[in-house]
């Protein structure tokens, strides 16, 4: 059975062939650690993690790189309106959003290089693009890629000539020698973080970091390059674009990476996420009403290259349906892993079919209802899948039970009857009381409360 993914640079399903036998590298991008992931940022981080965890069941080294950005112009800006410190912030912020992957059930990358620990990679790739023609210097410390000093420029990305320009407009300026050159290294100020350097003070563009680290971590040449479909044009272009011009023809590839993998877009209760339609969810707000494993379920039922509707009532369902599977893992008691299924490894197989490998997987489910069925192998394929992970009594206890809630409920119509009264001070001891059982209260217009677990 042949690994098959599809390549954003050919755009085709390919057979997967590493690039040394039984030895895979892949590179992913990750966050900047500006502010909380939403659950668009959580699509990469679920979809990255269950390829990581086929690789592993098919290669015996795999090495799963997935860089953290703590220097980016947004990052300042936001520091400097939270007043405080932008160290603060991107650790505070990357913790989180560690916990955040975690709680989602991805299992930590073996390596999570951040662009800060690397700024003398940086300006090595940046001197050595200088020397070969591909960039320059300018006397106010901005050094740019030329874009055309590369004749394949825009060839990964599909964007002829005029789509460059427009993608690059954002850094329209000046002192461009061409509308669609782009930053490597810019002048910093007092109040911008900054590194000594051939050109002067200053800090690097976004997209030298990943060129510069996944060199380091994984060598010029390496197998799989992942991210979201936004990151196609520009950052991935320019990725191609800086590591094809620094390193010689003998010892990198064509197309830098030689797969490259993006996930579709995520929309929102059926429109673009924004603040403003309310319909913007932080991971770590979705986690207070919602396990991680059935968000984790909802990014996993339609396929990584379709765009995903995300909506609360398939968070949910998805709940509800781990409860089944959950059940089942409770009866299996100590049955060990065995081997998944060939029909469910099949569908992982085939460009990480992930609908039709959780169809395969209910299917397991459904004959072991039945008394007949596999139960090693349903735990196989539920490890593959990173689902119904945890012991099924953590889980069942990680919401209320039936039980528990009427007692709850028992507890509000009393808050409820004192606040009618006037009885502040039981209104308050019952509030303070399930608060210290991890039960939050909302009141609602017109008297009305909700409860939930925080
Ligand atoms: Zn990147």
């Amino acid at each position: 059975m042949d690994l098959k993914i599809y390549d954003t640079a050919r755009r085709e399903k390919v057979a997967f062939e590493p690039r040394t036998p039984d030895q895979v590298g892949m590179y992913v991008c990750g966050p900047t650690v500006y502010d909380k992931i939403h659950i668009g940022n959580a699509r990469p981080l679920v979809i990255f993690d269950v390829l990581s965890r086929l690789l592993r069941s098919l290669y015996s080294d795999v090495t799963y790189v997935r860089n953290i950005t703590d220097v980016e112009d947004k990052i300042n800006a936001r520091a400097k309106e939270r007043g405080i410190s932008i160290r603060e912030l991107t650790e505070t912020t990357a913790a989180l959003f560690q916990e955040n992957a975690r709680d989602l059930g991805c299992l930590d990358p073996d390596i999570e290089p951040r662009a800060t620990d690397h700024i003398p990679e940086m300006l090595d790739h940046i001197a050595k693009l200088i020397e070969k023609g591909h960039a320059y210097a300018l006397d106010d410390g901005h050094v740019l890629f030329h874009v055309p000093s590369w004749s394949d420029y825009g060839k990964f990305a599909r964007k002829d000539r005029d789509e460059q320009v427009t993608g690059a407009r954002v850094e329209v300026a000046s002192y461009k020698k061409d509308p669609a050159d782009f930053v490597l290294w810019k002048p910093s100020d007092s109040e911008t973080p900054g590194w000594e350097s051939p050109w002067g003070f200053g800090r690097p563009g976004w997209h030298i970091e990943c060129s510069a680290m996944s060199a380091k971590h994984l060598g010029a040449d390496f197998d799989i390059h992942g991210g979201g479909i936004d990151l196609v044009f520009p950052h991935h272009q320019n990725e191609v674009a800086q590591s094809c011009c620094v390193h010689d023809e003998a010892e990198r590839h064509d197309r830098f990476a030689r797969y490259w993998m993006h996930n579709g877009y995520l929309m929102s209760e059926g429109e673009k996420m924004s603040k403003s339609l309310g319909n913007f969810y932080t991971v770590a707000e979705l986690l207070e009403e919602f396990p991680g494993e059935a968000l984790r379920l909802v990014l996993l039922k339609t396929h990584y290259r379709q765009p995903l509707d995300f909506t609360k009532d398939k968070c949910r369902e998805a709940k509800a349906e781990l409860d089944g599977l959950y059940r089942l893992v409770q009866e299996m008691a100590d049955t060990p892993e065995s081997a998944a299924p060939d029909d469910f490894r099949a569908a992982l197989m085939d460009d990480l079919n992930t609908p039709l490998a959780l169809a395969k997987l209910h299917e397991q489910a459904s004959a072991l209802n039945k008394g007949s069925g596999d139960a090693g192998a349903f735990r196989a394929s539920c490890a593959l899948l990173g689902l119904a992970a945890q012991d099924p009594e953590a889980w069942f206890k990680g919401g209320a039970s039936d039980d528990d809630g009427a007692e709850i409920d028992a507890l509000v119509e009393e808050r409820s009857a004192a606040k009618k009264a006037k009885d502040f001070a039981t209104a308050d001891r019952i509030r303070d009381e399930l608060k210290a059982r991890g039960i939050v209260l909302e009141d609602k217009p017109g008297g009305m409360t909700e409860w939930r677990k925080a």
